[in-house]
């Protein structure tokens, strides 16, 4: 064991032709240190080196390929700095121009005109001609071409620092390649046997040898398998591992009764039947709170699903069992809306609650914060105001957290420190993320989801307008007023073009007045550059009923709730990414009238920007809407996921390869449902061994709740 750990441990530093020059860069452009960062750097793609495209056949639709001829014509073309090498390639069949940009000297200096060469690279139309511009280009040795060994090139990413010492990716396949009869017998296996055999898995140290040195496609296939299944695996492990562990070392309180808060709520004050969505989540809330262990839940909920009721329901129970509740919002006009929403579900109840936020006086707030204390007030509402230190509960034993993303971990972590024993937790979001993202992200706490609104709910209908339309739409918003409606106009804000898009703003609330004017219409306007005061008052207004039309940036996205209105125009529409669409949208179909979402964009639009407002136009649904957001712009643009370190991944694609991480997550599961002997034995020992190795590397990856 120990040699074999020193083997991989091993520095690159004693690898044949890697000096110190090409070590230090090797560490610092890609981290690789030792054999086994070497083993792990993982080519992305291959070069099937028997198979050549005929010149004459290359089209700019195909992706890169491999071509064979000779040189027919070296030039520079350009100005000194501008320079360019063209290098014009031919078969029997045609030629093409080759171009770089870059590097060019040194690949003139190297260029042998009578020799046969390869060269690959992706062909595009340039006046009326194929290029390609930065092939990479070698010349051809035909004995190659039998040699099943060296039939697939693996390519690696390098970088320009390491080509300029001569690191491309053939040097390092070389490397790579060189020391690879080595591995043999030294690579632990960190699966077992029966996993290995119920996924057809290749053994460890096989997938990484064919990873680098494959023969035939199948070979490339069952290598990327085995280690994305291994990646994904220890991923799933370690998280679902951290939650047991947090929930071994938690004993929470335990909500054992249902007593008479929650039971005369339910019978008597609610307003409505729960939906059957709401009461399945409910219940695995109730299971949570009573198995005395802390709760850490994840709800994710579309807009208007019924969130707060849930919320109510679980605070509740807490009273029920002598605890204090609170909910955290992320502004204050949310949690104003809460404390109304809560305060009329609750009417008659003998439940105590109050608000606190940046806005409470001095006076009230230690008048509230005695009361805390003490315990007579039971249900806390408020924005960051809550974790101030100065409010202390006097046995806090729920803790709502209202979209989540808008709160720093170090900040939730203050809110846990309010109580002797850890609060249970519930993080509800009206962000849909697709379910594999969410395994990851928040592959630690439990999930619950709200996948059903409230019956009697219309769906927003959704249409696609253009300027050209702006007539109509006026009249139509004519109409809606008439009817007593209220109109939501937004104008995207993006920092890097603030100006302009106050502007447009500007020009819109001009148009706007005058298509609208006073008497008759009242029209608010709110932008971020105003003061928060004068925002609030004129949103207050527009909650009121008091306006008729509420211009504004992007600042309305999250949450206010005034069922009245019912109709939401996007302007520029084109310029918001589906997840502020859809949450725009969310801002109406919240009475019982039919409520609209139009969309307005120019004519000129990209394909991802026709896409997203396709989507928009056709599905309601958050998390459909959110699977196109991810396939579109990739999961990295995704709230959250950059700072989470579940992009990290060496070969597994958290989208692509999702359905084996559901599997890798079942997998992972069973493991820890083994007894501790059970995983120190025989089969599953590789697991348990591979799992420390893990935890060890990754140390810093900890408790996200
Ligand atoms: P969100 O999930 O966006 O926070 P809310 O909790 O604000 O949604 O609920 C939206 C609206 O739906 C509220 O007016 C709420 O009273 C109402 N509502 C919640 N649950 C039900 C239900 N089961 N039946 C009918 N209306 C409901
Ligand atoms: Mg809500």
């Amino acid at each position: 064991m120990a040699q074999q750990s020193s083997f991989l441990s091993t520095s690159v530093k004693y690898l044949k032709g890697v000096g110190p020059v090409k070590e230090q860069h090797l560490k610092q452009e890609l981290g690789i240190h030792t054999y086994e960062d070497l083993l792990y750097y993982f080519p992305f793609r291959y070069i099937d080196r028997t198979h050549f495209y005929p010149i004459n056949s290359l089209n700019s639709e195909m992706p890169a390929v491999l071509i064979k001829g000779r040189i027919s014509k070296v030039q520079l073309l350009g100005e000194r700095h501008k320079q360019r090498l063209s290098v014009v390639l031919c078969d029997d069949t045609a030629c093409v121009e080759l171009l770089w940009f870059k590097g060019v000297k040194w690949i003139m200096q190297r260029l042998n005109q009578g020799a046969i060469y390869t060269a690959f690279g992706k062909p595009t139309l340039y006046a009326n001609k194929f290029t390609i511009s930065h092939p990479e280009l070698e010349i051809y040795n035909p004995n190659e071409e039998f040699n099943d060994a060296l039939r697939f090139q693996a390519v690696y990413h390098t970088t320009e620092k390491l080509k300029k010492v001569n690191i491309d990716t053939k040097a390092l396949s070389r490397m790579i390649i060189g020391f690879l009869p080595n591995i043999r017998q030294r690579i632990p296996e960190t699966l077992s046997t029966p996993l290995r055999s119920k996924y057809s898995l290749l053994s460890l140290e096989e997938a990484l040898y064919k990873i680098h040195a494959p023969k035939s496609e199948e070979d490339i296939r069952q290598a990327r398998y085995r280690l994305k299944f291994e990646e994904l695996f220890f991923m799933q492990l370690r998280l679902l591992y951290f939650r047991q562990q947090r929930v071994r070392a938690c004993s929470a309180v335990v909500f054992s009764t249902v007593g008479d808060s929650f039971n005369t709520f339910y019978k008597h004050y609610l307003p409505f039947e729960l939906t059957n969505a709401q009461k399945r989540v409910v219940k695995e809330i109730r299971r949570d709170m009573g198995s005395g262990y802390q709760m850490n839940r994840l709800l994710q909920g579309d807009v208007g699903s019924g969130k707060t009721l849930v919320a109510l329901l679980a605070m509740l129970l807490a009273v029920d069992n002598n605890c204090q509740a609170c909910i955290m919002a992320p502004t204050e006009i949310l949690a104003a809306q809460h404390l109304e929403a809560i305060q009329s579900f609750l009417k008659d109840m003998p439940v105590r609650v109050a608000l606190l936020t940046g806005s409470t006086t001095k006076k009230e707030r230690e008048h509230l914060h005695s009361h805390l204390r003490s315990g007579e007030l039971q249900l806390l509402i408020g924005t960051h105001a809550l974790i101030e230190d100065e409010v202390k509960f006097k046995r806090l034993g729920l803790v709502v957290i209202d979209e989540q993303h808008r709160f720093g971990v170090e900040q939730r972590a203050k809110l846990w420190r309010k109580a002797e024993r850890p609060p249970h937790i519930l993080v509800m979001t009206a962000t849909p993320i697709p379910r594999t993202l969410s395994m990851s992200l928040y592959g630690d706490l439990d999930y619950s989801v709200i996948d059903e609104l409230p019956p009697g709910r219309k769906p927003v209908r959704t249409l696609h307008k253009y300027d050209k339309d702006r007539f109509d739409l006026f009249a139509f918003m004519r109409q809606q007023i008439r009817e007593g409606r209220q109109i939501y106009v937004v104008y995207p804000l993006i920092e890097e073009s603030e100006k302009l898009d106050l502007k447009d703003l500007q020009d819109g609330y001009d148009d706007i007045t005058r298509a609208f004017p006073l008497p008759e219409y009242q029209v608010s306007v709110v932008h971020g550059r105003m003061k928060a005061a004068d925002k609030a008052l004129e949103m207050q207004r527009f909650v009121e009923g008091k306006t008729h039309i509420m211009v504004a940036t992007t600042v309305i996205e999250v949450g206010v709730n005034v069922p009245n209105a019912s109709v939401m125009i996007i302007e520029n529409a084109e310029r918001f990414g589906l997840s502020q669409l859809h949450q725009l949208r969310g801002r109406v179909g919240r009475g019982a009238k039919q409520s609209y979402c139009i969309l307005m964009s120019s004519y000129k639009l990209s394909q991802e920007a026709k896409i997203r407002l396709q989507t928009m136009v056709e599905s309601t649904d958050g998390f459909k809407i959110a699977e196109v957001d991810m396939k579109l712009r990739g999961p990295g643009d995704i709230q959250g996921t950059r700072q989470s370190g579940v992009l990290d991944l060496k070969i597994a694609d958290i989208v692509k390869d999702d359905s084996i991480m559901r599997h890798a997550r079942i997998e992972a599961q069973n493991y820890l449902n083994l007894s501790e002997e059970e995983q120190q034995e025989g089969e599953h020992r590789a697991i348990t061994m591979a799992l420390h190795k893990y935890l060890l590397r990754h140390k810093d990856w900890s408790q996200i709740s």
